[in-house]
């Protein structure tokens, strides 16, 4: 063989070698339809839509509100909905993509450069819908797992709120306020578990609708030590609210859904 086909087959072997680690990635054919697919574009879309024509309803019933975790009299509060961020208003799938070329997983130090970078883009219809809601003067309040820890973050030392700001300025939700940004650990008790947040916004707010990716996004208590048939339960007593009060945002990538598995994780997987 000489130099030239001997430089072609070694291509060859490198491509053939890069794809199929490429596709043993779990992530790969999640991370290539949120991607590439117009279908997951059409899922945001219809969950946005359907948000814009529910809220004047919930505008108008004083009694409507979309949290487990308000109580009391808070019919005279002013609205609000609650919004995750991660998959559900930013689009960290270019973060993914790394991952999953690398080869790699998660961690706290990539992630953090990541969103250092202010890079994501727009989940679509997330953007338009935050300014509708902020035409009808209806508070727009994120509660997210991005870390703003006092006295820094163990592992990456940084508060993640300033960078998520300008990020969520970027793809056009400008003038974000840092109180309207609740981030994981930046009060005491705000841990991964979003309960105790939506507790604190639901005393000075009417939370009308929340949005999310995740089922933590909407109830407390199903992130860890639960079962997929006990998570299945809660779905289903919730049903009147999915599509009313709760939309939920597709995200096959990673979520609570698939840390609560226990390996080997073929066990879930049901054949004829
Ligand atoms: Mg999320």
């Amino acid at each position: 063989m000489n130099n030239f086909y001997r430089s072609i087959f070694a291509g060859v072997l490198l491509l053939l070698f890069t794809g199929s680690a490429l596709a043993d990635n779990n992530n790969f054919n999640s991370l290539l339809w949120m991607q590439a697919s117009a279908e997951y574009k059409a899922n945001t879309t219809q969950a946005y839509n359907t948000a814009l024509r529910n809220i004047n309803a919930a505008l108008r019933d004083r009694k409507w509100t979309a949290a487990k975790e308000q109580v009391g009299n808070y019919s005279s509060l002013p609205p609000a909905i609650v919004m995750d961020i991660d998959e559900t208003v930013l689009d960290n799938s270019r973060y993914m993509g790394k991952v999953v070329f690398e080869n790699g997983e998660w961690n706290a130090v990539t992630w953090n450069e990541w969103v250092a970078l202010q890079s994501a883009t727009a989940v679509p219809g997330a953007v338009e819908f935050i300014k509708a809601m902020r035409e009808k003067n209806v508070r727009v309040i994120f509660i997210s797992n991005r870390e703003c820890r006092r006295g820094g973050n163990p592992g990456t030392g940084s508060c993640q709120e300033a960078g998520t700001i300008e990020n969520l300025a970027k793809v056009g939700v400008a003038g974000v306020l840092p109180e309207d940004i609740l981030l994981l650990g930046e009060e005491d008790g705000w841990t991964s578990e979003k309960k105790s947040r939506r507790e604190y916004i639901s005393k000075k707010y009417r939370i009308v609708m929340l949005f999310g990716d995740d089922l933590g996004d909407f109830l407390p208590d199903v992130k860890s030590n639960i079962t997929p048939e006990e998570r299945d339960r809660l779905v289903s007593e919730n049903s009147n609210n999915w599509g009313r009060k709760w939309f939920v945002l597709p995200n096959p990538t990673y979520g609570s859904w698939l840390n609560i598995l226990r390996d080997p994780k073929s066990q879930y997987i049901l054949k004829y």
